[in-house]
């Protein structure tokens, strides 16, 4: 039999090794490592929300009110009336009939993907699609194809040979993120919605990394490009911008319906607890609001100055070699900035990287004292 001491063993040799190390929050944008204050660039708590007043209030009355935890799965006796008032802001703020959260944004993933897929089905992903949408295509019982990242004229050959092989009852559904969460980019939406329409297929976007960043209010990419009544699922979590925890999917009453009654990561699971449904609720809030419109300001110009070209808050620097990455966030821990390398599998081989996030909770002089230190290190 393998041992795991072998295993580990080989991840070492590889520089694939993962290890944790515990954390002290404090307030963003720093972050206390082994005893040693840090300036974060690493976080997804894009807004700073995670330690925002309203938000730990929100999450301290629940708790006084409904207890610590939900007891039971939505679907037995944990459906509590903040669940639901959650799932009806998501669906206004989405623009969409409804909306279903779930604990986290991978369990939404999982769950709809192998939900809404059987057997003859086909599922087309972007290459660089997120673990949690690749798991769910593949514990789905749908056939997988992929496509080079963002590449249109091979998504539209597989779209057309999924239609010729399909019967009238096959689902084909195209899964792509609207920000790429390790390359920062965009996809070509307006394209993507196009060629799915014109070949019969439903789309689902990951806005992981744009709720709370993107659009007039907040809602995402989908809304900025104003294409939130074109794509069937608006997906993603409730655990980075909106600084709490949680995965959601919005789309019609109809395949909302359909998906509690399916997704076994729903259906199988106690209802997050209600501290995390009050935070979240109270996080939607502020990022609908004037403060919202502030925090997203801040970023904004946080990021011009950081990179005027950035399209979004993730700026990968990519490095390249696995050793090469380590010594390069070994370097930056060392002079007080906390981004850590990101290598395979989370990333192609050969591509390991340090993925830079800018927040609001950033000032434009802990921006500048970054550049400063890349700069001495080469990047
Ligand atoms: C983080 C992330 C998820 C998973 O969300 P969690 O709430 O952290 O489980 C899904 N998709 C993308 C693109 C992500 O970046």
């Amino acid at each position: 039999m393998r041992k795991p001491e072998e295993e580990l063993a080989a991840l070492r040799e590889a520089e694939l090794l993962r290890e944790l190390r515990p954390v002290e929050p404090a307030q963003p944008p720093l972050l206390v490592v082994a005893g040693r204050p840090l300036l974060n660039f690493s976080s997804n708590d894009y807004l700073g929300l995670s330690q925002h007043e309203e938000l730990k209030q929100a999450a301290l009355e629940a708790t006084e009110r409904f207890g610590t935890s939900s007891t039971a799965s939505r679907l037995i006796s944990g459906s509590l009336r903040l669940h639901h008032d959650l799932e009806e802001r998501l669906a206004d703020l989405k623009g969409t009939e409804a909306a279903l959260t779930f604990s986290t944004g991978y369990a939404a993933a999982v769950g709809t993907l192998t939900a809404l897929l059987e057997k003859d089905d086909v599922v087309i992903l972007d290459k660089l699609c997120h673990a949690s949408l690749i798991d769910g295509a593949r514990q789905s019982a749908a056939t997988l194809r992929v496509y080079p990242h963002n590449h249109l004229d091979k998504l539209e050959r597989l779209l057309l040979s999924a239609r010729e092989k399909g019967g009238a009852h096959t689902r084909v559904l195209v899964v792509t993120e609207s920000i790429f969460s390790m390359e920062g980019d965009r996809a070509p939406l307006r394209e993507i919605v196009e060629l799915t329409e014109r070949h019969g297929a439903l789309l689902l976007v990951d806005e992981a990394h744009a709720i709370g960043l993107l659009g007039a209010s907040g809602q995402g990419l989908v809304q900025e490009l104003g294409l939130q009544n074109r794509i069937t699922f608006q997906m993603g979590t409730l655990g980075k911008a909106v600084g709490s925890a949680g995965g959601y999917l919005a789309s019609t009453r109809c395949w909302i319906d359909l998906l509690l009654n399916g997704a076994r990561s729903f259906i199988y699971s106690t209802a997050p607890p209600p501290a995390q449904a009050a935070a979240s609720l109270c996080g939607l809030e502020i990022i609908a609001s004037r403060a919202g419109a502030d925090l997203r300001a801040k970023l904004w110009n946080n990021l011009a100055h950081f990179k005027p070209t950035a399209t979004s808050a993730i700026v990968p620097l990519v490095v390249g070699e696995n050793e090469a990455s380590l010594a390069a966030a070994q370097a930056l821990f060392e002079a007080g900035f906390l981004a850590p390398a990101i290598r395979f599998p989370t990333v192609p081989r050969g591509t390991a990287r340090l993925r830079i996030t800018i927040s609001a909770a950033h000032e434009i002089s802990h921006v500048r004292e970054l550049l400063r230190q890349l700069r001495t290190q080469g990047l």
